[in-house]
């Protein structure tokens, strides 16, 4: 269905549906890490099957963000990463360790309340939303504490 989209979209603007531009579309939907840049899913990509240039990556990434199949998410880091636009599901948030980068994403969300009060404070409509939480995930907080336990049994 969402390669019919994008079939559908490519046509529009008078491209054809590649094996190269598939494979990325294939390669988010299927993908087992979420949040690659750009070019993580080229060095990903690369070798497989068919050589597939930078270009055409960078290109059909910008494609599927314009016709909502993906979402482009940038962190702290600046980096611009991308994550598949799930339709229907309520879209998720993201907290990040600055130690490692790790990141996860939870569902939990109760910011009605907030928009309801941001809208009438600035008159905007609200359509959507993010949030990004920032902190040491459970494994950097356990090697620091283990860290800090070593110092001090030498001393
Ligand atoms: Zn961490
Ligand atoms: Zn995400
Ligand atoms: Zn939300």
């Amino acid at each position: 269905m969402k390669k019919d989209l994008l079939r559908a979209e490519l046509k529009k603007r008078n491209q054809r549906m590649t094996a190269q531009r598939e494979y990325v579309l294939r390669f988010f939907l299927e993908a087992e890490t979420d949040h690659l840049s750009a070019d993580e899913v080229y060095q990903k990509v690369q070798g497989r099957k068919f050589s597939i240039s930078k270009a055409t990556v960078y290109r059909t990434i910008e494609l599927l963000v314009e016709i909502g199949l993906l979402r482009k998410i940038i962190f702290r880091d600046g980096i611009v990463r991308y994550e598949p636009v799930k339709k229907g599901e309520h879209h998720h948030h993201h907290i990040i360790c600055v130690n490692c980068g790790t990141v996860v994403e939870f569902h939990l969300d109760n910011l009605e309340k907030l928009e309801e009060l941001v809208k009438s404070k600035t008159g905007y409509t609200i359509d959507d939303h993010q949030l990004k939480f920032y902190g040491l995930c459970p494994k950097c907080q356990s090697t620091m504490k283990n860290r800090n336990n070593d110092n001090n049994d030498t001393r």
